[in-house]
């Protein structure tokens, strides 16, 4: 009897060690941020003159005064480098005071006035949402070398989209270079619009 009371007591034991582990490693990840977090804070940001787009959003949430978020702010390449800083360090501020959110922009500049540039862009967001409707992309750029023009880009990749990242790259790549020999897709793979670190790790 001695022995089963003592596997019990030590299974006990082992069970509340695992469940305290989970809740502080849950703490320290950040809990998943809700829909109506992520729908807050994006619709806040596209109400700035001068924001031409939002992705990479990246919520840590560890309950009032205590929410960090970080995001890529995309604005005009043109722009004055003094001006869009400024409009990012207001929409950082007004953030926090408004919504108590502790938030950190990073700056993308889009190109918008050369037709080269514009083409691609469009040719690669055919491409893409030809693989699959629900694929999208964004910080699109071009760096010419000598033998070849690089298209380099980011790839959201949300839960509605059954293919395999392997599969989705290959295939872009491939249908790029059908268009011409010496274009390249340098292509990042985004899993999800926000990060949920606490789902990913904690089963
Ligand atoms: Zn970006
Ligand atoms: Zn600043």
């Amino acid at each position: 009897l001695d022995g089963y009371m003592g596997v019990i007591v030590s299974a006990f034991i082992m069970y509340s060690g695992i469940k305290v582990l989970k809740e502080t490693i849950n703490n320290i990840m950040g809990r998943a941020p809700s829909k109506e977090l992520i729908n807050k804070i994006e619709s806040f940001i596209q109400g700035y003159e001068g924001v031409m787009g939002i992705h990479d959003l990246v919520v840590h949430d560890y309950g009032p005064q205590h929410c960090f978020a970080s995001l890529h702010v995309e604005v005009d390449a043109n722009a004055d480098i003094l001006e869009s800083h400024d409009l990012i360090d207001n929409i950082e501020r007004d953030m926090l005071i408004d919504h108590g959110i502790h938030l950190v922009i990073h700056l993308d500049p889009i190109v918008t006035d050369d037709p080269f540039v514009k083409e691609m862009k469009d040719l690669t967001k055919k491409i893409v949402s030809e693989i699959d409707r629900s694929l999208s992309i964004h910080d699109f750029r071009i760096v010419k070398g000598k033998a070849h023009k690089n298209l380099i880009f980011d790839v959201l990749m949300t839960e509605q989209c059954k293919l395999n990242e392997k599969t989705i790259q290959d295939e872009i790549i491939k249908r790029i270079k059908e268009i011409d020999m010496e274009l390249y897709a340098v292509i990042t793979i985004d899993r999800s619009f926000v990060s949920t670190p606490s789902k990913k790790l904690i089963k």
